[in-house]
Order: structure tokens, then sequence, then C-alpha cells
């Protein structure tokens, strides 16, 4: 198995023996790519998507919520595209009998050319030292320079066949390229072939065509339909948004990786409408601000990067996706597309009803176009609990309450973390647990609190270090005299004694999403 391998493995076995992450009914022995949410999951969930929220329309005075239902008129989903071009292009490997998008099949074999320019230039970069210069390195190395080149001609013939709709030109591709099936190592292929990602259900008790509903395999489709009336009711100006969010449904074909890709998911999507021709600066302004966003949470700036998009999607003239380094690799974590008046254009065709804005400045009527952002949640908690794992080794000291050997601890950005301070009595009586839960008590109305009596204070430092809790708070028998406690800090397993009425503000301080969106 490899590294990457294991180490999603790993996280899918914390995820589940800590409440974070279950399959779905398991009992049944689960149903493929739908994950329940457990206790600490559920609470780690809800405090990015209030992240998300806050960021979006605590911050920006023009941009507003909205709770669309996921049931919606089935033109919807004609107008959208969705009906006609919602596919993907699937290719079956006979001897595995496993199923591929052709288009991830040959970009991660572009991702094989990537690895080797950057083990090159990893190489360059030993020889040369200090006098290094990694762009002529690149310009002017033979082997980098041949990969370079497989990597352009592979991508300029798939971006052809997927403008071309050409099925076969991507096969001959796959082909061409002598890629594998990863299980049975043959190029032993079937055709390619078109499947529409959507869910459709009958609405009522008659079936037909035109009864036919589809679960939304987007949030942003609520959106548009209600861009006028949102605007009227909210009284917005133009360049205005609109946020949301919910579950979507895709009937992925490659259903695999936790919940990086599931069938039924969540996505956080804010659609920012703009006068035509302006599109661009926003589109760059909203690139800036949501990496902004994921910066503040203080994981490192190596996890992220941007990828253009080859192939712009129907509706798009400028996207790219903020990719992150998920346990598989850089794999797209969340999209900003500039998807012009296609959405809200086409809704004009298809429903008959204008939907045009009036700016009273200039007296004129336009469709105004359309920037958005689009975040999964449910990747973006992969992406929170991946950066956060560690299995670190501590030293055994003498007379600390810490036992040595390995912990692993969930470093959580404090703000996000499902519960936010332990409190243990030392021992579980001489009164030490009615003080504990008095002090819970001056907390829980502002804090997620846990309290644990069981097992040794080390032991119950590991529980709480597991599911990422960031403070933890012992009383003992000089409390009872002092009203001092020993404070523990998560990552850094430093303590203190601070009395208890300084705890509302220590632990306020670092654990607030107010610090977070302060940075904004
Ligand atoms: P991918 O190329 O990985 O299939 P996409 O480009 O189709 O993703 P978008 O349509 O741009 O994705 O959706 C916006 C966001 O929704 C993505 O950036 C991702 O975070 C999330 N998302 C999309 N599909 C899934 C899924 N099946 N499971 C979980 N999250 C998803």
């Amino acid at each position: 198995m490899s590294n990457q391998e294991d180490r999603l493995k790993t996280l899918i076995g914390h995820a589940k023996e800590y409440g974070f992450v279950f399959p779905s009914s398991e009992i049944y022995d689960g149903l493929s790519a739908t994950y329940d949410y457990g206790p600490y999951g559920v609470e780690l969930k809800n405090n990015i998507r209030r992240y998300w929220w806050e960021a979006m329309t605590k911050l920006n005075e023009n941009i507003v919520g909205l709770d669309a239902a996921i049931f919606m008129h089935p033109l919807t989903w004609k107008a959208s595209g969705h009906v006609d071009a919602f596919n993907d292009p699937l290719i079956d490997n006979k001897d595995s009998k496993k199923r591929y998008r052709a288009d991830v099949l040959l970009e991660e074999h572009i991702a094989k050319y990537e690895d080797k320019i950057n083990k090159e230039v990893e190489k360059g970069r030993k020889r040369f030292a200090e006098s290094f210069d990694e762009a002529q390195f690149r310009a002017t190395n033979p082997n980098v320079k041949r990969s370079q080149d497989r990597i352009d001609a592979v991508e300029g013939r798939m971006k052809a066949a997927l403008e071309a709709n050409d099925l076969e030109a991507l096969r001959q591709l796959i082909i061409d390229e002598e890629i594998k099936c990863p299980i049975s190592g043959t190029a032993n292929w079937t055709e390619v072939r078109q499947f529409n990602l959507m869910f459709a259900t009958e609405l009522g008790s008659v079936s037909g065509e035109s009864s036919t509903i589809y679960l939304r395999p987007e949030t942003a489709q609520g959106i548009f339909v209600n861009f006028l009336n949102v605007q009227k009711s909210a009284r917005m100006k133009i360049p205005f948004g609109i946020a949301q969010t919910g579950k979507a449904f895709r009937n992925e074909i490659v259903a695999r990786q936790f919940v990086f890709r599931m069938r039924e998911f969540e996505q956080m999507e804010m659609q920012f409408f703009v006068k035509p021709g302006t599109e661009m600066q926003w589109y760059e302004s909203w690139k800036a601000k949501r990496i902004a966003w994921h910066k503040a949470l203080g994981i490192t700036g190596e996890h992220y990067r941007f990828h253009d998009h080859i192939k712009l999607a129907h509706y798009a003239n400028a996207a790219c996706d903020i990719e992150f380094k998920f346990p598989m690799g850089f794999k797209e974590l969340a999209g900003i597309h500039s998807r012009t008046d296609f959405d809200l254009s086409n809704h004009e065709k298809l429903s008959g009803k204008k939907l045009r804005y009036f700016d009273t400045e200039t007296n004129e009527s336009y469709v105004p176009y359309v920037v958005e952002t689009s975040i999964g949640l449910d990747r973006m908690f992969l992406a929170v609990l991946s950066a956060a794992y560690e299995e670190e080794q501590i030293p055994a000291k003498d007379g600390s309450t810490e036992e040595g050997g390995v912990r692993t601890v969930l470093r959580i950005p404090a703000p996000l973390a499902p519960v936010k301070v332990a409190v243990l009595p030392l021992i579980k009586k001489d009164g030490l647990p009615e003080k504990a839960r008095a002090i819970i008590d001056t907390l829980k109305l502002e804090h997620n609190c846990q309290y644990d009596e069981k097992d040794s204070i080390g032991k119950r430092y590991r529980r709480q270090d597991a599911i990422g809790t960031p403070y933890c708070i012992t009383v003992d028998h000089e409390t009872l005299k002092d009203g001092a406690v020993t404070i523990r800090e998560r990552d850094s397993m430093a303590q203190e004694r601070v009395p208890i009425e300084h705890l509302g503000r220590i632990v306020g301080d670092m654990v607030d999403l107010r610090g977070l969106l302060r940075k904004l």
C-alpha cells in the first residue's frame, strides 16, 4: 500500500473511532460514497460552515444569504445546461471491471510528469545550492523540458478532445499514452461513454418526462432563479452577492477517497453579480479573498495552490481551482468561476421572465455577469482534518502528567475545534467533580465544554488531543483553597496555573471565531 493510501486509511480510522465520520448505514455494510457525521464531526462541520457564512454575510455588507429548496422546477436544469451537458466521460477496464473518468486518468498521468519535474528541480536545488535559479533551471534543463513538452502535448490533445466532445480521441489519447488500470495493470479499455451525473426522481404520483425532477447537483441555480427576489426585497445594488450553503447530489462515477468525493455532499456557494465588462477585476479580487480565507486558518501556505482550468466549462470565461494537499495529493478544494450571463440569460429564455438589473444611475437595464466562488464543505472538513492530524513523539519528563510515547493530536484551528475546553477533576471525590462542573457552568454558554473524570489525567489529555480540544483545565485539591486551576494547551502541552475568573478570557481569546474573521 502506498504511503498516501496509508495516510488516508489512518485518517478514516481515526475519524470513525473518535466520532467524526461514520460510513452511512454501516449496519447494512454501508452505502458507497455516503457518510454520516458523528458528534465531533458535526461540530467541526458546523464551525467551518459558520466561518464561511460569517466571512461572507457579516464582513460584506453587499452579500446576503439564501436557503433555497433542493427540489427545483425541471426547466431549471435544462436552462443551466445540466440536462444536456452535466456528463462525465467514463471508461471501463475490461480486465478489472473498474470504471474510471477518462479525464481523471489523463490528469493523473500528467501529474506523474509534474512529479518528475519537481524531483528534477529538487536535485538541481541540492546540486547548485545558493546559486540555484529555479526559473532558469526549469527553462533549460533537458529532462525538465522533455517532461514539460509531454505535459503540453497531452494537455493540448485532451483539451481539444473534451471541447469537441470527441470521445474516440479521448480514448486514443489514453491508449497512446499507454495508461494502465492501476488494479489490473492492463490497457484493455472499453470505449469512452458520457454519463449524466444527476439523480432523477418523480414528483407526486404522475410519471412522464414533465414530472421528472432532479436532486440539485449544485446550489448555485437556487441563487440564480431568486436573483430578482433577493435584489428587490433586500434592496441590493450591483455589485452584490448571494450566499448559500446546502446539500447537492451527484451520481459520481469514481466515488472514492472518503468525504472528498461523495454522492451526497454539501456546498457553500456565493454568486457575485457584477456589471458586464467588470467581471475580470472581480474574478481576481475573489481569488485573493478566498485564498486569504483559507490562509487565516494558519494551515501553511504549501498546502495550497491555484490551478487554472484547461477546459472551461460551458458557462465560464475564466475559471480556476484552489487545490489542497490532501493525503492523496493536490486535489480541487474550491472553485472560482467567471460565469458570464450564461445562467441568468438562459433562465430568462426558458422562463419567459426578465432577469435584469435596472441601474438607476445610468438608466440602463442589463443582465448581470456572475463571478462564483464555490467550495465543498466536506472537502474543507477533510482538508482541516488531514492538515491537523499528527502523531507526535513526546519525551517522558519527571513529575509531568504527560506520559512519554506517541500521542495522536488534531491541531485543528482553535475556533473550529469541536470541543473547546475539557474540565477534568484530578480525582472523583473530595468535592473536585462539583468544582469542575461549576467551572463548566460558567463557560458553557460561550463554549462547547466537556467533563471527564475517568482514567489518569495523562490518558484524559490523550483523549482530548485526539479530538482536537485546544484547552484542558485540571481541578485539584489546591483549587478548593486558592481558586486557581491548571490550564494545558493542546499544541505546546504547556501548563499554567491561572485563577478561575481568568478562564473565560483566556479561552475566549483563542477560540473565538472573531479572531479568524478579524484577519480577513
Ligand atoms: P471535481 O472536478 O472534483 O469533480 P467539480 O469541478 O465538478 O469537482 P464543482 O462543480 O466546481 O466541482 O463544485 C464546487 C465544489 O463542490 C468543488 O470545488 C468541491 O469542493 C465540491 N464538490 C464537488 N463534487 C463533490 C463531491 N462529489 N463530493 C464532495 N464535494 C464535491
